[in-house]
C-alpha cells in the first residue's frame, strides 16, 4: 500500500507538466494608480514580449498603494478581485510592485490557488524567501551608483542636496538613501530636502551654487501634502534647481534631469513577459534560472548633458542618450554607406582606366619604337640596294675634281705666265664638284641615320626634291626613264620627312624592278604630286609587268614577295608608315604597268606657317 502511494506521489511529480493553453488569461496587478509612467513602460515591454500568437487577454488592476492602504481596503479588494476574476481566472499573475507582491502572497490562497506568479519592479531587498512557483527578476534601482556617476562629471562638487516627499512611500525611500549615502562621505556632504513645504523647495533650490547637485527621486506627495506622481514632481524639481538634477528612474528622462545609472521599466516588462511565455510552454516555475538582478545602464537627457558642458568622455559602453539629435552618418547611415560603395567604386574604376591608360601608353610607345627601329632596318636595306647608283653619284664629283685637279696641274707646268682666269674657273669646278658630293652624302646619311621620328610639318614636294636627287642615278644605272611631275608650290603635311621619303622610294624601287623585264619602250617611271584643300597625293607610275591578278589582295602583306632577292617588307612598311601619318596607300592596275598612290592629309594652316618658317631641309647644314 505505502509502495503504491509512493508510485503515485512519484508519477504525479515527474508527470510532464501540462502546457498552458494559448488562451490563457494573465492578471498584472500593479502596486501604483494606472497612470504612473513605470506602470505604462512596465505594461508596454509586457504587451511586446506575450507569446506570439497568444489569444488570452491581459488583464489589469492598479492598488494605488501610495494613496489608499488598510485592511478594510485590502479585504474590500480582495472581494472584489474574487468576483471579478471568479469566471475569467487568469492562468499566471503579474505583481508589478513590492506592494502587489505582498497583496498577492497574502491572498493567492484565496483568490487564484495554485496560479503562479511572475514579480517585477521588486527590489532582492524587498524579497523575502519565496514559493517557488513565485519567480521574476528583481530590479535594482542603482541610486548610489547615481550619485558616484554624477560626482565623477562634476569633480568641483561638494555637496549633494537630495529631495524626497512627505508620503510613507517617500519616507521609506528617505530612510534607505540616508543609510546609503553615508559611503559618500567625506567626499560630498548630503543635505534632506525632505517633504518641505514647496516654498521653500523653490527658494532651496534656485539658490544652489556651482559646488552642488541634487538628486531626487521624485515624491509622491510634497511638502504642502499634494499629491503627485514622482515624474510630475521631477519636472517641477529640474525647473527650480539652478544645478544639474540627478535621478534613478529612466521615466524621468526628458522631464529636465540629466540622468542616471538605472534599469528601465519597459525591460522589467519585458523581461515578465519572457517569464510568462516559458510558463505558458510548459515549464516548471521552479525550473525556470533567471537573472540575479535587471541590469542597469547610464541613461542620459543629451539636452541636459550639453546644457550644463558635462564631458562626458569615459563613461564607459552602456551609455544611452536620450534626446540626442541623431549625427549626419546615424541619420543618413544608408545613404552614406552607397556613396562610400559608389566612391571607391569610382575610385577604383579610375584607378583602373589609369592603370589601363599607362599600360596602353606604354604598349603604344613600344609599338612605335618598334615601327620606328623596322623602318630604319628597311631604310639601310635600301641604302644597300642602292649602293651602285650612291657609288655612282659620288664617283662623278670625285672624277670632275681630279679631271680639274690634272688640268690646273698642266697649266702650272707649261711654266710662263699662270692664267688666274683659267685657274679661278678649275677651283670653282672643283668646288662645285665638292659640294655635290657632300649634298650626295648628306642625303645618304639622312635616309640612313638612325634617328628620333619626328613629327613636324614639311614641304611634299621639298621631299620629292630629295627622293628625285636620289633616285636618279638608280634609274639611269637601270636605263629606266625616271620622270618627277611635281608643280611649283609648297603641300604641308605633318610627320616624319625621312620616312616620307623612304616610302617614295621603296614605290619607285619596286616600279623600277617592275620595269625590268620589258621592252625599252615601256621602261619610264613618273612621280607625280597632286593636292587639293585636304590632302596631297603622291601618285608613283611604272608601265612595267603589272600586278597578276591573284596576288593583289597580298601586296601589302608582310614578307609577301615574288622576287627571288625580295624581303617582302617594302610595301608593308611603307603601309604601316603612311598609316601613321594619317593617311593611306593603295596599288591599281594600271592599263600599262601598276599605279600606286599615297594620300596624306594636308595640314593646319598654322602648321604651315611653322613648315615656311623652318629652314629648306635641303640646304647643306652649316
Ligand atoms: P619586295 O620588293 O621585297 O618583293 P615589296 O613589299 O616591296 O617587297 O613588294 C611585294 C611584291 O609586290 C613584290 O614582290 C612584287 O611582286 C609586287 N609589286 C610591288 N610593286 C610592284 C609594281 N610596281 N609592279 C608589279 N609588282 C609589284
Amino acid at each position: 500500500m505505502v509502495l503504491r502511494l509512493a508510485v503515485l506521489l512519484l508519477a504525479v511529480l515527474l508527470w510532464p507538466r501540462p502546457a498552458l493553453a494559448n488562451d490563457s488569461n494573465v492578471l498584472v496587478l500593479f502596486s501604483n494608480g494606472r497612470l504612473l509612467p513605470a506602470n505604462v513602460e512596465v505594461e508596454r515591454g509586457l504587451r511586446q514580449s506575450l507569446p506570439p500568437g497568444h489569444r488570452g487577454s491581459l488583464f489589469e488592476e492598479f492598488l494605488d498603494a501610495p494613496r489608499f492602504r488598510g485592511t478594510d481596503f485590502e479585504h474590500a479588494t480582495v472581494d472584489y478581485l474574487r468576483v471579478k476574476y471568479r469566471s475569467r481566472r487568469p492562468a499566471i499573475i503579474v505583481a508589478a510592485g513590492p506592494e502587489s507582491l505582498a497583496f498577492i502572497l497574502a491572498h493567492r490562497s484565496v483568490l487564484f490557488p495554485g496560479v503562479p506568479v511572475v514579480h517585477l519592479g521588486v527590489s532582492s531587498a524587498q524579497l523575502g524567501p519565496l514559493p517557488a512557483d513565485v519567480i521574476g527578476v528583481p530590479i535594482e534601482y542603482d541610486l548610489a551608483g547615481t550619485i558616484d556617476q554624477a560626482l565623477r562629471w562634476h569633480p568641483t562638487v561638494r555637496q549633494v542636496v537630495i529631495v524626497t516627499g512627505a508620503s510613507p512611500i517617500d519616507r521609506m525611500l528617505e530612510a534607505r538613501l540616508r543609510a546609503e549615502m553615508v559611503r559618500f562621505q567625506p567626499r560630498a556632504t548630503f543635505e534632506f530636502l525632505a517633504g518641505v513645504p514647496d516654498a521653500e523647495l523653490v527658494r532651496r533650490l534656485g539658490a544652489l551654487k556651482g559646488d552642488s547637485i541634487v538628486f531626487s527621486p521624485g515624491y509622491f506627495m510634497n511638502g504642502d501634502g499634494v499629491e503627485m506622481s514622482p515624474r510630475e514632481s521631477a519636472v517641477h524639481l529640474a525647473t527650480l534647481s539652478a544645478v544639474p538634477v540627478y535621478a534613478p528612474y529612466d521615466t524621468f528622462i526628458g522631464t529636465g534631469v540629466v540622468g542616471g545609472r538605472m534599469p528601465a521599466f519597459f525591460d522589467a516588462g519585458l523581461i515578465a513577459g519572457r517569464i510568462i511565455e516559458r510558463l505558458m510552454a510548459g515549464e516548471d516555475p521552479g525550473s525556470i534560472r533567471l537573472p540575479a538582478a535587471q541590469p542597469t545602464a547610464l541613461h542620459v537627457d543629451w539636452r541636459q548633458i550639453e546644457r550644463w558642458g558635462i564631458q562626458t568622455d569615459g563613461a564607459g559602453p552602456d551609455l544611452i542618450a536620450h534626446y540626442k539629435a541623431p549625427g549626419f552618418l546615424d541619420q543618413y547611415a544608408r545613404e552614406a554607406a552607397v556613396a562610400l560603395v559608389l566612391f571607391l567604386l569610382q575610385t577604383a574604376l579610375t584607378a583602373g582606366l589609369v592603370i589601363e591608360r599607362r599600360r596602353r601608353r606604354r604598349a603604344e610607345s613600344s609599338i612605335l619604337r618598334q615601327r620606328a627601329e623596322l623602318a630604319h632596318a628597311t631604310r639601310l636595306q635600301i641604302g644597300a640596294q642602292l649602293a651602285a647608283s650612291i657609288a655612282h653619284e659620288i664617283n662623278q664629283p670625285l672624277g670632275a675634281i681630279l679631271n680639274n685637279a690634272d688640268a690646273g696641274i698642266m697649266i702650272l707646268d707649261a711654266g710662263g705666265s699662270v692664267p688666274s682666269a683659267a685657274l679661278r674657273d678649275i677651283i670653282s669646278d672643283i668646288r662645285r664638284a665638292d659640294l655635290r658630293a657632300s649634298e650626295v652624302i648628306r642625303r645618304l646619311r639622312a635616309l640612313l641615320a638612325q634617328r628620333e621620328v619626328e613629327q613636324r610639318p614639311f614641304g611634299v614636294e621639298d621631299m620629292l626634291h630629295d627622293v628625285e636627287a636620289i633616285m636618279r642615278s638608280e634609274a639611269q644605272l637601270r636605263k629606266v626613264a625616271l620622270e618627277f611631275l611635281v608643280p611649283e608650290g609648297r603641300t604641308i603635311v605633318t610627320g616624319d620627312r625621312i620616312q616620307m621619303q623612304q616610302v617614295v622610294i621603296n614605290l619607285l624601287l619596286n616600279a623600277l624592278d617592275a620595269c625590268a623585264d620589258v621592252p625599252a619602250g615601256r621602261q619610264r617611271v613618273s612621280v607625280s604630286l597632286k593636292a587639293d584643300a585636304d590632302s596631297a597625293t603622291i601618285c608613283v607610275r611604272d608601265r612595267g609587268q603589272g600586278i597578276p591578278l591573284e596576288y593583289r589582295a597580298r601586296l601589302f602583306e608582310s614578307f609577301f614577295t615574288t622576287r627571288p632577292d625580295g624581303m617582302g617588307m617594302g610595301l608593308s612598311i611603307s603601309r604601316t608608315l603612311v598609316d601613321a601619318h594619317g593617311g593611306r596607300i593603295w596599288a591599281e592596275h594600271a592599263e600599262e604597268g601598276t599605279l600606286v598612290s599615297v594620300r596624306l592629309p594636308i595640314s593646319p594652316p598654322e602648321c604651315i606657317a611653322e613648315a615656311c618658317d623652318a629652314p629648306d631641309p635641303r640646304m647643306p647644314h652649316a
